[in-house]
């Protein structure tokens, strides 16, 4: 490949996303400090949403959906706070924003690691074991029921993977493995201890996306002002 396609390439991935004309169309921002991003977009954008990498308090804005990737949750935390996203994204679920966390995405939406780790958003009533199944081994698929999806069996792929240790009272279990909830919701926030972007499968995705819609289509606030998120400063 030569520079001039590798710029273009660069230019492709950080350039800004248009806004869609119509109002029906969800604009979903996926968190791009850290992990696998990219193939959340790709899965979200095969499903009719418009996607928007976020990596600054501004980029939260106008946004119907948020998503955290998988990756390495110590380090998402620490970006996070780095940039002020924490509070923007506690903010942002606060107005009833839907907001999807699958693995890391999981464990930084939790209201506590066990298994260390930095402090997490707890906007999810669950307390995870990081690296849970990773000792043993450290990859692994499973094909698991989970029934909001249908019939079907979900393709579940486990990279280093936490399990949900305890849940709170509003937390429903959305699907098990040996024992332990490895997929829950409360409210607007979904979580995942697998990766659904890793696979053909987007009925995960499609379920979160039903959630966005069914907000965008009650008249759900996206939060415009950006500086009413959070600390409000871009450090
Ligand atoms: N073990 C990682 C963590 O603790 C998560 C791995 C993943 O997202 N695939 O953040």
């Amino acid at each position: 490949m030569g520079h001039s396609d590798g710029k273009r390439r660069r230019d492709w991935i950080l350039s800004p996303e248009p806004i869609p004309a119509s109002a029906d169309v969800p604009v979903v921002g996926v968190l791009a400090l850290q992990g696998d991003f990219r193939e959340h977009r790709v899965v979200l954008g095969r499903l009719g949403a418009v996607t928007r990498e976020v990596r600054r308090l501004d980029d939260l804005a106008d946004l119907d959906g948020f998503v955290i990737p998988g990756g390495e949750s110590t380090t998402i935390v620490k970006l996070m706070h780095e940039y002020a996203l924490d509070d923007g994204v506690v903010a942002l679920a606060g107005a009833g924003t839907p907001v999807y966390g699958t693995c890391a995405g999981l464990i930084t939406l939790s209201r506590e690691s066990v298994e260390g780790g930095a402090q997490t958003l707890g906007l999810i009533d669950i307390v995870v074991r990081r690296n849970a199944f990773g000792r043993q081994v450290h990859s692994f698929e499973a094909d698991l029921q989970m029934p909001v999806l249908g019939d079907a069996p979900v393709r579940a792929v486990f990279i280093r993977a936490p399990w949900i240790e305890r849940c709170g009272n509003g937390v429903r279990v959305l699907c098990s493995l040996q024992g332990h909830a490895v997929a829950a919701e409360q409210g607007q926030v979904l979580v995942t201890a697998f990766h659904p972007e890793l696979t053909g499968d987007t009925r995960v995705h499609g379920y979160f996306l039903d959630k966005v819609r069914a907000h965008m289509a009650a008249g759900g606030d996206v939060v415009q002002n950006v500086t009413q998120l959070g600390r409000g400063v871009v450090r």
